[in-house]
C-alpha cells in the first residue's frame, strides 16, 4: 500500500482553493488530475519583472516593469466601442496604457492623474507609439510586495490562464510533505543537491532563465529521482521475471540443419551471435525476455525462424507476430519453402480468417497440428489457444503495447519471449524502455548490399524527378513513391496521394499503382502482388505500413514531403530499397523553405546509413518524448528527466538501482524503505507489488 505520507499528493486537484470542476478539467489536460501531477510539472519559462528599463530602452514584446507618471486619462466617448486610454510617461518618453471594456472608476482609482506608478506587462509599438495593453500589475512604488518580481510560467492549454495554473501549483506545493531521503547521502553531497522538498520549491521558484534549464541543480536532483524510480522498477520487474521459472527448450538441430541446407545464403556472424544468445536463453530454465535489435534488412526474420525451429524440435509451438496482414503473408511466403524442407507445419492466422476456415485453424493450433503460427493482432483474441506454445516472437515491437505482449505470453506455459525491432534505439533510451530485457544486436548487414544514393530535392523539381524515374522504369527498375500521412487529416493526405496517382498515370499509364490504409485488405494485397511480380513499376503508398514489404527489384524510393517525416521513419523507408544486387537511390522531396531541424535531418540521412548513428541524432534533434511518435507505446514519458540532457544521470541511476537491488533486494533497509516511497511517488506501484509478493 502507498505510504500514507504520500496521500496528500495523490489527491484530486479539486481540493485546492480556487480549483473548481471547470479549472480542474483544464489543469488536468495541461498537467494531470492529481496534486502530484501539478508539482511535477516544471515551469517552461520565467517572467522577470525585476527588469525595469526606461520607456525609451524598453524592448517591445518582453515582459518588464516601468516606473511611470500618470499624465491623463483619455476615456472613449459614451456609446463608442473604443478602448480606454491612460497616457503615462517617464523622462525618456510616453506610453499609452490601453484597456478594452474598461471600468473607468476603477482605473481612476488605481491610476490617478499625477501619481507615479509601477506598471508591469508587455510593451508594444503600435503605429509609431509605445503602448501596453492590459498591464498585468499596477502598483504604488512604495508598496514593495505589490507583485511578485519573478513568476514561473507553466505549460497551458486552451482556456487555462497562466495565473490560474500558477496559483494552483503554488497551492499544490504547500501540500508537499517532508519525505525520507531516498538518495545515497554521499552521492547527494557530492552533487551538492538539496533534499526533495527544497529542490521542488526551487524548481517552482525560478528567478532567471538558468533556473528553468535542464541543468539547474534542483531540476537535476528531481530528474535523478525520476530516473532512479524508473531504473529501480525495471530491475525489480526483471528480477521477478527471471525468478519465475521458464522451461528449458532444447532442440536436436535436425530441423535447423534441414533448413540451413535450403537457405540460399549463410548467416552472418552477427546473426549467428544473436541466435547463440537466444539459444542459451531458451535452453536455460529461466524465462527468456530478449530484445533483438537490427536495422531494416539486417536479417532478423531468419533468426526468429531458427529460434522457432528449436521450439518445434523440442515438440512445442511458436508464434511469430507481425504488425500487419501484408507482412504476415510475406513472412509466410518466404518461410513456407524453408519450413517444407524441414517438415515443419506453418500457417498464418489473421483477421481475415473467418467462419469455418477460422474454426478449423483454431482447432489445428489448439491440437498442435500447426507448429509455427504467423499472426497479426487477431491472435490476441481469447479463443486462440495453443496446444503447447513455447516461444512468442514479436516483430516490430513498438506497434504492440506492453499489455498485449503480456497477454500473448499467457497463451502458453511460461513461453520464452523474443521481441524484435528495426528501430535502432540509442543506448540511453533502451535503458529506460527495455531495462527489463536482455538485448541482442545485429550490427552487420548481409554481404553484398550497396549503399543507397540519397539526395534531397525541392518539390519544384518534381518534373525532373518524374522523368528520371520514367527512364529507370523503362529499363525495368521499380520505384516506391511515398506520400505522407498526417494522422489529423487522413482524408487530405489521401487526396494528395490520389492526385499524385492521377498525375503519374499520365506518365506511367497502367504501370502505376496506389495502396493506402482505407483500402480493403484484399485490394491492398492485389496491388502489392502486382508490384511484387513487376506488373506495376511505380507504387504510390500513403503510409509506412504498406511499404513494409519486400520487393527486391525496387531500387528507387521517392519520399514526398520528406520534411514531415521523422529521421527514424525516413531511415526505415529508405531501408526498403538497396536490398538486391543493383544499386539503389532515394530521393527526399521537400517543400522549401526547410526548417532548421528538417534540414539537419535530411543532411544526416544523406551522410550515413548507420541506423544506430541515425537514432542518436534523431534523439538529439527531437527529444526522447517524440522519438517514436506519440502513438507508439512502450516508452516511458518522463516529466522531469530528459534522456538526452540527463544521460549521465541515467547511467548513475542505473548503477545506483543495480547496487540497491543486489544489496537490499527486498528494500528492507532504511534507504530501501525510502526507495519504496520513491517508487510510489512515481506511481511504480507495480514494481513494489512484486516486492511484497516475493
Ligand atoms: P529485417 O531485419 O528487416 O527483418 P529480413 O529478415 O527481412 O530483414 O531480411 C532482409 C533480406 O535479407 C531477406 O530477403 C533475407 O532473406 C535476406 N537475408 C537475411 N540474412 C541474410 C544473409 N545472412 N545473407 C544474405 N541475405 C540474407
Ligand atoms: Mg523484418
Amino acid at each position: 500500500m502507498r505510504p500514507s505520507v504520500l496521500n496528500p499528493l495523490f489527491t484530486d486537484i479539486t481540493v485546492l482553493a480556487g480549483v473548481g470542476p471547470k479549472f480542474a478539467a483544464l489543469i488536468g489536460r495541461a498537467a494531470g488530475p492529481r496534486i502530484v501531477d501539478l508539482i511535477m510539472t516544471a515551469p517552461i519559462n520565467v517572467v522577470d519583472r525585476s527588469f525595469q528599463p526606461t520607456v525609451a530602452e524598453a524592448p517591445a514584446g518582453k515582459i518588464l516593469t516601468l516606473k511611470l507618471r500618470v499624465d491623463r486619462h483619455d476615456a472613449p466617448p459614451k456609446g463608442k466601442r473604443l478602448p480606454y486610454k491612460v497616457i503615462c510617461s517617464d523622462e525618456t518618453g510616453f506610453v499609452t496604457l490601453v484597456y478594452f471594456h474598461a471600468r473607468a472608476d476603477y482605473l481612476q482609482k488605481t491610476l490617478p492623474e499625477g501619481a507615479v506608478r509601477l506598471v508591469s506587462g508587455r510593451i508594444e509599438d503600435y503605429k509609431g507609439a509605445r503602448q501596453m495593453a492590459h498591464p498585468d500589475y499596477v502598483a504604488d512604488p512604495d508598496d514593495e510586495n505589490a507583485f511578485p518580481l519573478h513568476e514561473p510560467v507553466y505549460p497551458l492549454t486552451a482556456g487555462l490562464t497562466a495565473n490560474v495554473m500558477r496559483k494552483a501549483t503554488g497551492a499544490a506545493l504547500k501540500r508537499a510533505p517532508d519525505l525520507p531521503e531516498w538518495q545515497d547521502a554521499a552521492f547527494l553531497k557530492q552533487q551538492s543537491w538539496t533534499g526533495w522538498r527544497e529542490a521542488l520549491a526551487a524548481l517552482h521558484a525560478p528567478r532567471a532563465e538558468a533556473d528553468i534549464a535542464l541543468g539547474a541543480p534542483a531540476r537535476q536532483r528531481l530528474a535523478y529521482d525520476e530516473l532512479l524510480a524508473n531504473q529501480l522498477a525495471l530491475l525489480l520487474i526483471r528480477k521477478a521475471r527471471v525468478r519465475a521459472r521458464g522451461r528449458s527448450i532444447k532442440g536436436d538441430s535436425a530441423k535447423r540443419a534441414a533448413v540451413a541446407g535450403a537457405l540460399p545464403f549463410a548467416m552472418t556472424n552477427a546473426q549467428r551471435h544473436a541466435l547463440g544468445e537466444i539459444d542459451d536463453d531458451m535452453a536455460s530454465g529461466e524465462r527468456m525476455v530478449r530484445l533483438l535489435q537490427g536495422d531494416v534488412g539486417s536479417g532478423k526474420t531468419i533468426v526468429a525462424f531458427f529460434a522457432a525451429l528449436t521450439a518445434v524440435e523440442a515438440g512445442a509451438q511458436a508464434v511469430i507476430m507481425a504488425p500487419t496482414e501484408i507482412l504476415a503473408r510475406q513472412h509466410l511466403e518466404s518461410l513456407t519453402p524453408l519450413a517444407a524442407a524441414a517438415n515443419v507445419r506453418i500457417e498464418v492466422f489473421t483477421g481475415r480468417d473467418k467462419g469455418a476456415g477460422r474454426i478449423a485453424k483454431l482447432d489445428a493450433i489448439a491440437n498442435s497440428e500447426i507448429d509455427i503460427v504467423i499472426g497479426t493482432h487477431a491472435v490476441f483474441q481469447d479463443d486462440v489457444a495453443f496446444g503447447d506454445l513455447a516461444l512468442v516472437v514479436i516483430d516490430e515491437q513498438h506497434r504492440f503495447g506492453v499489455h498485449q505482449r503480456i497477454s500473448l505470453t499467457q497463451k502458453g506455459p511460461r513461453p520464452d519471449l523474443l521481441v524484435m525491432t528495426a528501430t535502432p534505439i540509442p543506448r540511453t533510451l533502451a535503458l529506460t524502455a527495455y531495462g527489463d530485457m536482455d538485448v541482442s544486436q545485429i550490427t552487420e548487414k548481409p554481404p553484398g548490399r550497396r549503399p543507397v544514393d540519397t539526395r534531397a530535392a525541392p518539390l519544384t523539381r518534381l518534373d525532373e524527378i518524374v522523368a528520371a524515374v520514367k527512364r529507370a522504369t523503362d529499363k525495368g527498375d521499380q520505384a516506391y513513391w511515398v506520400c505522407p500521412l498526417v494522422e489529423e487529416s487522413e482524408m487530405l493526405d489521401l487526396t494528395a496521394a490520389e492526385d499524385r496517382f492521377e498525375t503519374l498515370k499520365t506518365v506511367f499509364g497502367d504501370k502505376v499503382g496506389l495502396v493506402h490504409g482505407r483500402m480493403s485488405a484484399g485490394d491492398k494485397d492485389r496491388v502489392m502482388e502486382q508490384f511484387h511480380n513487376g506488373e506495376i513499376a511505380v507504387l504510390i503508398a500513403t503510409t509506412v505500413i504498406e511499404v513494409g514489404v519486400n520487393a527486391p527489384n525496387a531500387t528507387i524510393m521517392i519520399i514526398e514531403h520528406a520534411e514531415r517525416f521523422g529521421l527514424a521513419q525516413l531511415h526505415q523507408l529508405r531501408g526498403r530499397v538497396g536490398r538486391g544486387e543493383k544499386s539503389s537511390s532515394c530521393i527526399l522531396l521537400y517543400k522549401a523553405p526547410l526548417g532548421e531541424t528538417a534540414e539537419a535531418r535530411l543532411k544526416i540521412l544523406r551522410e550515413t546509413e548507420d541506423g544506430f548513428l541515425i537514432a542518436e541524432e534523431d534523439l538529439r534533434l527531437r527529444g526522447a518524448g517524440d522519438l517514436l511518435g506519440a502513438a507508439q507505446s512502450g516508452f516511458p514519458r518522463f516529466r522531469l528527466a530528459d534522456v538526452t540532457a540527463h544521460g549521465d544521470l541515467l547511467l548513475a541511476a542505473r548503477d545506483d538501482a543495480k547496487m540497491n537491488v543486489e544489496k537490499d533486494p527486498e528494500l528492507k533497509t532504511e534507504r530501501g524503505e525510502a526507495l519504496r516511497t520513491l517508487l510510489y511517488l512515481f506511481s511504480r506501484d507495480d514494481a513494489v507489488k512484486l516486492l511484497s509478493a516475493g
